[in-house]
């Protein structure tokens, strides 16, 4: 991959890619076919129990759904993304865990279901890496409403197809992406058909 914008990479259907960004380097994730959720993580690239955190993150940034100009923070409080632009509705989920094998035995699945929490580990496992736990993910698109009480629902995105976030590295890292293999609840979409994605390293 070079980095300079011509290496557009895909994140294949229910499954998981990772790769390295230097610090003030840019990546765009793409919503390619428009209401896949992307399962995103960050990780200082020298220590990986430094990680982009969800909770830390919110009590900075004062909201559940960043979008355009929130910067992400670690679990050492320290910027590690920031979203530079959003072209999606600026809708992402920062309250719910990554999909794992025991969510689908609880929804009902026989045999084994593919996941976001066994997508972190293999997108890693390429670079030689082993992701130290699986922190709470960042969402991207998925559409997960708030309501003045403080109830949840899962929803379909409202992202629509080629919509973008691109986000600017504040330190080395190594960022990870899950296309969501959930095909039971229609966070993917309406038809529950998850699809592909793709991320696009920009340079600075
Ligand atoms: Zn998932």
């Amino acid at each position: 991959m070079s980095g300079r914008g011509d290496g557009l990479v895909t994140i294949p259907a229910r499954s998981g890619k990772a790769t390295f960004v230097r610090k003030g380097d840019r990546i765009r994730v793409i919503n390619t076919h428009g209401a896949q959720v992307v399962d995103t993580w960050a990780f200082n690239r020298e220590e990986l129990t430094e990680f982009m955190s969800m909770e830390h993150t919110r009590a900075h940034a004062l909201t559940v759904f960043p979008t355009t100009g929130t910067t992400m923070r670690t679990n050492k409080r320290r910027p590690i993304l920031t979203f530079l632009e959003d072209t999606s509705g600026g809708i992402h989920d920062t309250l719910i865990a990554a999909c794992d094998r025991y969510r689908y035995e609880l929804l009902g699945c026989a045999g084994y279901h593919d996941n976001c929490t066994d997508n972190l580990r293999k997108g890693l496992q390429e670079l030689g890496l082993t992701p130290p736990e699986t922190p709470s993910p960042l969402n991207l698109f998925m559409n997960i409403p708030l309501t003045p009480k403080g109830g949840i629902s899962f929803e379909a995105p409202v992202s629509t197809p080629g919509s973008y976030v691109t986000l600017r590295a504040e330190m080395d890292l190594v960022i990870a992406f899950s296309a969501c293999p959930q095909d039971v609840l229609p966070i993917n979409g309406v038809d529950c058909k998850p699809t592909e994605a793709h991320f696009l390293p920009l340079g600075a």
